[in-house]
C-alpha cells in the first residue's frame, strides 16, 4: 500500500532549510537555475533529509536508467522527510523501475510513426507538434521519454526551412504546438526566431506551447520571453502540466500572472499517477488551485503503459471513477477532460466516465 499525504493547500514552511543563504534561487537566471539542478540521488535524498540507506540503491539503479534531474524550486516545495511527497514520487527513482512487466514499452504512443519532416510531427488534422529541443527541466520518472536517448541536437536551419515550407503548403494547419522534451528549455533567441517565422505562415492562427518549465522554474517567464510573446500576431495559448496541487506555489502564480497579462491563455494537462494524485479530494483540489492560478484544467490523461513506470499505473475504470466524483463537486469548466492518447486516432481519445 501506498501512504498518501493529506492534501496541502497550505504554503509550506521551507525557512528551515538549508539554502536561504545569498544563492537562493530568488535572485538567479532561469538559466543558472536549471544548470544547478539536483542531478544525483545522493544530492535529492540528502537534500531532503532521507536515510540514504534506505532509499539509495533502488533510487541508484533507476537513475542509472534514466538520470535524476530536479530543479531547486521544485524542492522548495517539497516536504522534507516524506518519502511520499507526491513531488517527489515523481522524480525519485525506485526499484520498482527496474522490472521488467509485460505491457509496459518504450514507445507506448508510436510517435515514430507521425514525423512529416525533421522536428514535425502532425498526427491531427488541423495542428502540428514542433519539437524544438530533447530537453526537459526536469525527468519526470513517469514519461516516455526516458526511453529516448534525446540529446541537445537543434534542428538545423535547413530543417527549420523544410518545416516552414511544410506548414505553408498544409492550408488546413492552423495551429503549431511548441513540444520537445520542453520546449521551454531553449533560449529565447531561438524561440523569438522560430516564432518569427511561425508569424508568416499565413495559415496559422494559434500558437501553443507544451512546456512544464513556468511550473518547475518560475524565472523561465522572463522578460526576453514576454518580449516574443508580446510581439507575435498569433493567438498564444500555454498548456502547462501540474500534476498536484502542492506544484503551485507564490512564484509560480505571479509567472502565471505575468503570462496572463501578455495574453496567453493558460491551460493545464495532467497525468493520472498512483500515489500522487489518484484521488478525488486532490484532483479537486487541484482543479480549485490551478483556477485560483489562472489555470484552465484541460487534460486529465490516462496513464501510459511506460516501461519503468508501472508502479504508477491507475486503472481507466479507477479514474473514470475519479473524474466522476470530480462532476459531482466542481463547476463543469473544473472537470478536466478524461483522455488517452491512442495510436492511430484522429484525435485524444475520450474515456467515458462512469
Ligand atoms: C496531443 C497532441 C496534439 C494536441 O492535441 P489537442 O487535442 O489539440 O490538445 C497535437 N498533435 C499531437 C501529435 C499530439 O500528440
Ligand atoms: S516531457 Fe514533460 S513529463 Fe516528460 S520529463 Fe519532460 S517535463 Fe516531465
Amino acid at each position: 500500500m501506498i501512504q498518501r499525504t493529506p492534501v496541502r493547500i497550505e504554503a509550506r514552511d521551507t525557512s528551515h532549510l538549508p539554502d536561504k543563504d545569498p544563492g537562493t534561487p530568488e535572485n538567479q537566471s532561469w538559466q543558472t537555475i536549471l544548470s544547478r539542478s539536483v542531478s544525483s540521488p545522493e544530492q535529492l535524498l540528502e537534500r531532503l533529509n532521507l536515510p540514504a540507506e534506505r532509499w539509495f540503491e533502488g533510487a541508484q539503479n533507476g537513475h542509472d536508467l534514466f538520470p535524476v534531474r530536479v530543479p531547486e524550486p521544485f524542492i522548495q516545495r517539497m516536504e522534507p522527510g516524506n518519502p511520499n511527497d507526491p513531488l517527489l514520487r515523481q522524480v525519485l527513482p525506485v526499484a520498482d523501475e527496474t522490472i521488467e512487466l509485460s505491457g509496459f514499452v518504450r514507445d507506448p504512443l508510436e510517435e515514430n510513426t507521425a514525423i512529416q519532416t525533421t522536428g514535425l510531427i502532425r498526427k491531427y488534422h488541423s495542428r502540428a507538434l514542433l519539437m524544438v529541443t530533447g530537453q526537459c527541466a526536469i525527468n519526470c520518472r513517469y514519461c516516455f521519454r526516458r526511453h529516448f536517448p534525446y540529446n541537445d541536437h537543434k534542428l538545423s536551419r535547413e530543417d527549420r526551412d523544410l518545416v516552414i515550407n511544410a506548414l505553408n503548403s498544409s492550408p488546413e494547419i492552423n495551429e503549431v504546438i511548441l513540444s520537445g522534451g520542453d520546449p521551454l528549455a531553449v533560449n529565447d533567441r531561438l524561440l523569438s526566431q522560430w516564432v518569427d517565422l511561425l508569424d508568416s505562415v499565413p495559415n496559422l492562427k494559434r500558437l501553443r506551447i507544451h512546456s512544464r518549465l513556468p511550473v518547475v522554474i518560475p524565472q523561465r517567464v522572463c522578460d526576453d520571453m514576454l518580449a516574443w510573446l508580446n510581439r507575435t500576431r498569433l493567438q498564444k495559448v500555454l498548456v502547462v502540466h501540474v500534476n498536484h496541487p502542492a506544484e503551485i506555489d507564490q512564484p509560480t502564480r505571479d509567472a502565471f500572472q505575468r503570462l496572463k497579462q501578455a495574453g496567453v491563455t493558460l491551460l493545464n494537462q495532467s497525468v493520472i499517477l498512483k500515489g500522487v494524485n489518484d484521488n478525488a479530494a486532490t484532483l479537486t483540489e487541484l482543479s480549485e488551485t490551478l483556477f485560483d492560478a489562472g489555470v484552465l484544467p484541460y487534460y486529465l490523461h490516462a496513464f501510459d503503459p511506460v516501461a519503468g513506470a508501472h508502479h504508477f499505473d491507475v486503472s481507466d475504470h479507477r479514474a473514470a471513477t475519479l473524474v466522476r466524483k470530480m462532476l459531482e463537486t466542481l463547476p463543469g469548466f473544473l472537470v478536466p477532460k478524461l483522455v488517452r492518447e491512442v495510436p492511430g486516432e484522429s484525435s485524444k481519445t475520450p474515456i467515458p466516465v462512469i
